[in-house]
C-alpha cells in the first residue's frame, strides 16, 4: 500500500501522506515528473528530502510501491463528506438528523460512489453518520476510500472505538483526522443524554484505545440543556486526554425542517456565529447521503443530484444549485441586514421551515445584535 500521495487539489498541487493533516505543496513540473516515472525507478532526491522534512519518511523502495499518483479530474471539486449511514446507536435528542433510519448503499453501490467521489477530484474525505462505526460496511468503505488515494477523516461517537478490529483498522490506514463528539463528563448525564446505557463506560474506553493507539484525535463538545451543568468537567476531560477540543452551543433544526433539536438547547451557553461571508459548497466540495444523493452541503440538501443513477457528469449542476440556494428569497428577500447576517441562506430557510424562531438565527430576532 502507498505511503505517498501525489494529487492535485483545486488548481494546486500536493504531496500527502495518508493519516498526516499536514501536506507539502508541489510545483506542477514536480508532479508531471512523477506521473510518468517509470515502475522500477526510485524515487528523485527532492522527493526523498520532502518526505524527510514533512513526516521524517525514508523512502527505500521503488517509488512506485511508495506512491500513489491522483489523475487530474475535469470537475473543481477537492472535499467532500458522505453519510454512510444515518442509522445510530444513541438516541440524542437534540440531533439534527431528526429519524435516523439504517439504509443506504450496499457494497456495488459504496464502491461506485467512492470512484464518483475519487474522479471528482475529492482528496479530503469525510466519513460520517449517523454513526459511521456501526455501518457493517464500514471497514471495507474507509478501506477502500485509501486504496483510491483518498485522504479519510472520520466522524463518530466513539461507541465502537474500543473493539479490537476497528482499532486493527485504523492501525492499518490511520485516518488524518477522528472527530468525536462528548455529550457528558459523567455517566450518569453522557448515558441520560444519549440515551442509551452504558455508553459513557464505553465511551471513555474507546478515547483510553485512541489514546494509546496514538490516533489524531479532535473532540467536539456539544452542549445542550442536558449536560450544560458539565461544561467544565468535559473541557476537563478533552484537557486530561490532551486531545485538542471545540466547544459547540448552537443548535440546528432538523435536515427535515423540525423544530425539536432547538427546545434543547442551552440558552445561556449559546454564542452567536460569525458573520457569513459566503462558502464554496457546491463549488469545490459537497455532500452525498446513505444512499448517493449529492448535495451542496449536509444543510443545504434539495435540490440535489443521484450520484448512482446520473453519474458524474450530474455534479457539476451543484454549482448552479448552490447560487441558487443562497439566493436572500423566501423568509429573507428584501432584507436590509443581508451585508451582517450571521446565517448562511440554506440555515435560514431550515429555521424558517421549522417555525421561525427569529432570535435563533435572525438579526430582525435580535440575533447577533
Ligand atoms: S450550511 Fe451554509 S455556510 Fe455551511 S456549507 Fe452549507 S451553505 Fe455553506
Ligand atoms: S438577517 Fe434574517 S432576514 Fe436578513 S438575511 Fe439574515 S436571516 Fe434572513
Amino acid at each position: 500500500m502507498h505511503r505517498l500521495i501525489a494529487s492535485p487539489f483545486l488548481g494546486k498541487y500536493l504531496l500527502v501522506q495518508p493519516g498526516h493533516p499536514a501536506g507539502v505543496r508541489i510545483s506542477e513540473a514536480r508532479y508531471k515528473e512523477l506521473r510518468t516515472r517509470t515502475a522500477d525507478a526510485d524515487a528523485p532526491a527532492w522527493l526523498h528530502d520532502a518526505a524527510r522534512q514533512a513526516w521524517d519518511m525514508t523512502l527505500d523502495r521503488p517509488l512506485s510501491t511508495d506512491l500513489l499518483v491522483r489523475e487530474r479530474s475535469k470537475y473543481a471539486y477537492g472535499r467532500a463528506s458522505w453519510e454512510i449511514n444515518l442509522g445510530c446507536d444513541y438516541d440524542c435528542e437534540f440531533c439534527y438528523l431528526g429519524e435516523k433510519r439504517f439504509e443506504g448503499l450496499g457494497w456495488d453501490g459504496k464502491r461506485q460512489l467512492l470512484h464518483v467521489m475519487r474522479d471528482a477530484g475529492v482528496l479530503w474525505l469525510q466519513i460520517t453518520g449517523g454513526e459511521a462505526l456501526i455501518d457493517r460496511e464500514f471497514g471495507a468503505a474507509y478501506s477502500y476510500a485509501h486504496q483510491l488515494g483518498m485522504m479519510v477523516q472520520v466522524s463518530s461517537n466513539g461507541s465502537s472505538l474500543r473493539k479490537q478490529p476497528i482499532r486493527d483498522l485504523f492501525a492499518r490506514h490511520r485516518p488524518y483526522r477522528l472527530t468525536l463528539s462528548v455529550y457528558g463528563a459523567t455517566a450518569a448525564t453522557y448515558d441520560k443524554v444519549t440515551r442509551n446505557r452504558g455508553a459513557f463506560g464505553r465511551f471513555v474506553k474507546g478515547l483510553d484505545a485512541a489514546r494509546e493507539d496514538t490516533l489524531p484525535v479532535r473532540l467536539n463538545v456539544i452542549v445542550s440543556d442536558g449536560n450544560a451543568h458539565e461544561v467544565d468537567a468535559m473541557v476537563a476531560l478533552c484537557e486530561r486526554y490532551g486531545f485538542p477540543h471545540q466547544v459547540f452551543t448552537n443548535m440546528s433544526p432538523t435536515i427535515d425542517g423540525e423544530a425539536n433539536p432547538l427546545a434543547t438547547q442551552a440558552e445561556s451557553h449559546l454564542k452567536a456565529r460569525s458573520i457569513f461571508t459566503g462558502c464554496n459548497a457546491g463549488h469545490t466540495f459537497f455532500h452525498v447521503n446513505p444512499h448517493g444523493i449529492a448535495s451542496i452541503c449536509k444543510v443545504g440538501r434539495d435540490p440535489s443530484v443521484n450520484l448512482i443513477t446520473e453519474g458524474l457528469e450530474a455534479l457539476p449542476r451543484l454549482g448552479a444549485i448552490a447560487e441558487s440556494l443562497q439566493l436572500r428569497t423566501g423568509g429573507c428577500s428584501g432584507c436590509t441586514k443581508v451585508g451582517t447576517c450571521r446565517t448562511c441562506r440554506p440555515l435560514a430557510k431550515l429555521y424558517q421551515e421549522a417555525g421561525d424562531r427569529r432570535e435563533l438565527y435572525c438579526q430582525h430576532g435580535g440575533y447577533g445584535s
